[in-house]
């Protein structure tokens, strides 16, 4: 009885499995590395659990309709090509925001610019995840569609992820750096798809202290978003 029992969630187990890979559509394929620094990013990549666990989320909470790759490497992106149902990802963009955290001196914080760097990725790869959603299941999108993935990846960080708040903030992080490059707007800036970077940035302080305003309620204390640096203040103040 006891065996016949054992076989039997075992079986379950068996059957769940072949169910969960049969539905297994979103698999990741790594370019070529073109350079040394190319193939360390790839090491790092394959080393850190980010990825698979982005992959795995995906494939465990989405019936997806099609085969959906996440490439890393390419010449352009990040971006989502509907044409192949394929997510781009660059090494040089990678590369790129690694180097963004560094400048801005992470180490000294909490969350080291590798940390940073893969929760931002995580963050970008359910961006574009989105952008193939809404393209696979033709959704109607109000408003703009780049602040719906970027709202969609922040939620599904958050919501199903231990500490994706945290991983949440390194994007919102990734964000504020970015918004630095700019000096002054031009007219590109309002007719463009994207938002702008510090209003992107609070869009996703906003989900974060949404999902648990006890803990970040020092989000919403202006001097906290007044200097980049405060950031790790409120960080310290509301993380135990
Ligand atoms: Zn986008």
């Amino acid at each position: 009885m006891r065996i016949g029992k054992i076989l039997f969630i075992l079986s379950c187990i068996l059957i769940y499995s072949i169910h969960i890979s049969a539905n297994a559509k979103a698999f990741v394929e790594y370019s070529s590395p073109k350079s040394s620094l190319e193939s360390a990013i790839v090491k790092e990549l394959k080393s850190d659990d980010s990825v698979s666990a982005v992959i795995n989320l995906i494939n465990h909470s989405f019936n997806l309709p099609q085969k959906l790759k996440f490439t890393f490497g390419g010449d352009d992106g990040p971006l989502y090509d509907s044409t192949n149902n394929e997510i781009i990802i660059p090494y040089f963009f990678i590369e790129e925001v690694k180097q963004r955290f560094t400048k801005a001196k992470y180490s000294e914080t909490g969350v080291n610019e590798k940390q940073a760097t893969m929760d931002s990725l995580m963050h970008i790869m359910f961006h574009e995840f989105a952008h193939a959603l809404i393209f696979m299941y033709e959704i109607p999108v109000l408003g703009k569609e780049e602040d719906a993935a970027d709202g969609l990846a922040s939620v599904l960080l958050i919501e199903f992820f231990d500490g994706g708040q945290e991983i949440a903030l390194s994007a919102a992080d990734l964000f504020y750096l970015e918004s630095e490059d700019r000096t002054e707007l031009d007219e590109q800036d309002f007719w463009g798809e994207h938002s702008l970077d510090l209003q992107r940035y609070y869009s996703t302080l906003c989900h974060v202290y949404g999902s648990d305003p006890d803990k970040y309620k020092a989000i919403l204390e202006q001097d906290y978003f007044s200097e980049y640096r405060a950031i790790y203040v409120y960080r310290n103040m509301t993380i135990s």
